[in-house]
C-alpha cells in the first residue's frame, strides 16, 4: 500500500529546531483555544497582526525581495521586513534564495519543494527533515548586498523571537490579556500563517487549472489565493514571476497586488513591473487552442475531398436511379438514411435524386442552416468530375475555422 511518505527522499536527520517551532506553536494555540477565554480585543489584534505577517511574506519576502517586482521606499521596506520576520519562516535572505531556487529549478531534484515528491513533502516535509537534496544554485548577489536583508539575516533569531512571539504577547498585555496574546496573537496566528504560506508550495502545485502553460506543476486556484492573500494564481506567477501581480484578471482575488498598488498611489512604492499583455495573452491563447484541438480531435468530420471517388455525370445519373443521390456544391450525397428525417419532407429528396440542388440548398428553395450544411457534408459519397463551387459552399461552416499544428520541417498547415 502506498503512503504519503513513499515519495520522500531518503531521510538523513531531523531539523529539531523547525520541529519544535512547528509542533509546539500549534500545541500552544490548541491549549489556548481549550483553556484561555477569548478577549475580543485580542482576537481583533491577532487578525490585524496576521495580516501584518502575511503581507510581509507576500508583498515583502516574495514579491519585493525574491522577485524584485517593484521598488519600495525604506519605511515600507522596514514595515514589510518586520512583517515577514513576524511570520517566523526563516530570514528574508534564506527565504528569497530558496524561493528563487524553486523558480529556477521547478519540479526537479534541485527544487527545494519539488512537487514530484508529493503534497506532504512540499508542504512541510522539506522543512522538518534533512536529506541529501540540495537547492539548485541561483543568483542572489543583490540580496547579499542589501544591508537590510543582511542585517536581519544576522540577527534573525532574536528578531523572530521578539516579533513572532514576544510583541504579540506584550501588546494584549496592555489590556491584561498576555495569555490570550501568547496563545492567539502569537501561536494561533503563526500556525495559520505557516500553513497558509506552505500551501503555496503544496496545494498551488497540485490543485487548479493551467491557463498559461501546462508543462510544469504550478496551478491557479481560488482556494489557494484565499489562503495566501492572492498568491494562488501560481500558474500565472511561474510564467511571469517578475510581474507584481499574481492575479492578472481584474476579478481575481489578489489583495497583495491591491496593497502594492495602494502603496504606489501613496508614493511608497514605484516601478511596478508588469509583463506585456500581448505576451500574457499569447500564453492564454496557446492553452485555449490546445483545449480546442482536443475537442476538435474528438469530433467526427466529413471525409476529406481527396478520399472521395471522382464520379462522372453519367455514373452519377446511373447510380441515382437505384438510391437517392443529391448533388450540392460539386459533392454527391447519399441521403437514403436521412430521407424520413428531412424537415422539408421526403418527396423533395426522392423527386430530385440525380439533380444538382446547389442553388435550391443555398436559398433557391430554402436557405439551409449551418447545422444542415454540416450534417449534409457527412453524407458525401463522391465528388463530381469537373464540379467546381465557391469555398463558402464547399467548406461546411464547422470547418471554416480549425486548429492545426505547425511543423518546422513539413508543410505549414495554418497560415
Ligand atoms: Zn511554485
Ligand atoms: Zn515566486
Amino acid at each position: 500500500m502506498s503512503t504519503a511518505f513513499d515519495k520522500f527522499p531518503p531521510i538523513e536527520g531531523i531539523r529539531w529546531f523547525n520541529v519544535a517551532v512547528l509542533v509546539l506553536t500549534p500545541l500552544i494555540a490548541t491549549y489556548g483555544l481549550v483553556f484561555v477565554p477569548l478577549d475580543w480585543k485580542t482576537v481583533i489584534f491577532a487578525c490585524a497582526y496576521y495580516w501584518f505577517s502575511m503581507i510581509g511574506i507576500t508583498a515583502g519576502f516574495h514579491r519585493l525581495w525574491s522577485h524584485r517586482s517593484y521598488n519600495a521606499c525604506f519605511p515600507l521596506q522596514i514595515f514589510l521586513m518586520l512583517g515577514g520576520i513576524s511570520a517566523v519562516q526563516g530570514s528574508c535572505y534564506f527565504w528569497g534564495r530558496g524561493h528563487r531556487s524553486h523558480h529556477r529549478w521547478t519540479d526537479t531534484e534541485k527544487d527545494p519543494y519539488d512537487s514530484s515528491r508529493g503534497l506532504l513533502w512540499t508542504h512541510i516535509g522539506w522543512i522538518l527533515f534533512k536529506s541529501k537534496l540540495r537547492s539548485g544554485p541561483v543568483d542572489s548577489s543583490d540580496l547579499g548586498k542589501d544591508p537590510l536583508v543582511q542585517w536581519t539575516h544576522r540577527y534573525y533569531f532574536p528578531l523572530a523571537a521578539f516579533f513572532g512571539y514576544a510583541l504579540p504577547t506584550l501588546i494584549p498585555a496592555l489590556w491584561n490579556d498576555p495569555w490570550g496574546g501568547f496563545c492567539f496573537s502569537a501561536a494561533a496566528r503563526l500556525t495559520v500563517a505557516h500553513h497558509c504560506t506552505f500551501a503555496i508550495n503544496s496545494i498551488a502545485h497540485y490543485l487548479g487549472s493551467t491557463p498559461y502553460d501546462d508543462r510544469l506543476s504550478p496551478r491557479d486556484h481560488f482556494l489557494s489565493a484565499i489562503l495566501t492573500m492572492g498568491e494562488g494564481y501560481h500558474n500565472f506567477h511561474h510564467q511571469f514571476p517578475m510581474d507584481y501581480r499574481n492575479a492578472y484578471l481584474w476579478y481575481q482575488y489578489d489583495p497583495t497586488k491591491w496593497f502594492i498598488a495602494v502603496c504606489k498611489f501613496l508614493g511608497l512604492a514605484s516601478n511596478l513591473r508588469v509583463f506585456p499583455s500581448n505576451e500574457i495573452e499569447k500564453g492564454s491563447l496557446t492553452m485555449q487552442l490546445k483545449h480546442l484541438k482536443q475537442v476538435q480531435d474528438s469530433i467526427v468530420w466529413p471525409k476529406a475531398v481527396d478520399e472521395l471517388p471522382i464520379v462522372t455525370w453519367e455514373n452519377f445519373q446511373k447510380e441515382s436511379k437505384s438510391r437517392p443521390l443529391i448533388l450540392v456544391s460539386g459533392f454527391i450525397h447519399d441521403v437514403s438514411e436521412f430521407i424520413d428525417q428531412h424537415p422539408g419532407g421526403e418527396t423533395c429528396l426522392t423527386r430530385n435524386s440525380g439533380k444538382d440542388m446547389t442553388a435550391s440548398f443555398f436559398g433557391g428553395v430554402y436557405r439551409h442552416s449551418n447545422a444542415a450544411h454540416n450534417l449534409m457534408s457527412m453524407m458525401r459519397v463522391g465528388a463530381l468530375a469537373g464540379g467546381v463551387c465557391p469555398p463558402d459552399q464547399t467548406i461546411p461552416p464547422a470547418q471554416v475555422l480549425f486548429v492545426a499544428t505547425r511543423h518546422q520541417d513539413s508543410e505549414i498547415l495554418l497560415k
